[in-house]
């Protein structure tokens, strides 16, 4: 189906942009750059689900049953709060997402609602587990402003004490082996058939995130250069 669509106007079409990763590999700090690199929100779907909780619309109103009976909210219901956000003006030219798809049926239910010929522009943040809780064990926070530190990519000057502000700094009680080899377990089994679906639509484009987020960001403003999307 994607023989019939012309790839000459990709610039013209709004850019939807996937962030796919692990924990820890940055896609918060990546999604914020490029949301001012490429002038296009960034939207997160935890976040439209809280403002549709918090202004009691239909579809918060919904979402809030399934939320008191401790259920998860269904994907259609998600889905319509999306669109409803992205058929907004500041979203013509395009958005970011991270977060979201997170399973294959997501995925699934996200591309047959775009508009034909959509191709979303789906970025890979690849690091291995063994980085990735490196990255997170190491991982220590400051009490009294949030700062992060990390103790071998990027310590305090003052051991155990924060640069801005003082204050002690601590790790989370969930930046444990245990907790972090649980989540990925969860990542992996959860996403590694999101990254053949959206590969075996040619759609998917993998950073190497071992790097410094100044060069991972770097790579990905060439990957959207060479294809012409940006
Ligand atoms: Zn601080």
């Amino acid at each position: 189906m994607f023989g019939s669509c012309s790839s000459n106007d990709s610039k013209s079409k709004p850019m939807i942009l996937i962030l796919l990763g692990p924990p820890g590999a940055g896609k918060g700090t990546q999604a914020a750059q490029l949301q001012e690199k490429l002038q296009i929100p960034h939207l997160s779907t935890g976040e439209l689900l809280r403002d549709h909780v918090k202004r009691h619309t239909s579809l918060g109103i919904q979402a809030k049953a399934f939320m008191d009976n401790g259920k998860l909210v269904p994907d259609p219901l998600i889905l319509d709060m999306l669109f409803e956000r992205v058929s907004q003006k500041d979203c013509a030219k395009g958005y970011i997402l991270d977060g979201f798809p997170r399973t294959l049926p997501q995925a699934e239910a996200f591309q047959a609602r775009l508009k034909p010929c959509t191709h979303p522009f789906v970025i890979n943040l690849a690091l291995s587990d063994d980085l990735i809780i490196e990255r997170l064990t190491k991982r220590v926070v400051c009490e009294g402003c949030g700062a992060t530190y990390h103790l071998l990519y990027s310590p305090s000057k003052q051991e155990g004490l924060c640069d801005r502000c003082h204050s002690k700094l601590t790790q989370r009680s969930d930046d444990t082996v245990e907790v972090i080899t649980k989540r990925l377990h969860v990542y992996h089994e959860q996403t590694a058939p999101l990254i053949t679906f959206y590969n075996e639509k040619k759609m998917l484009h993998s950073v190497d995130c071992t790097r410094s987020k100044e060069m991972i960001f770097a790579d990905i403003v060439e990957l959207l250069q060479t294809a012409r999307r940006l």
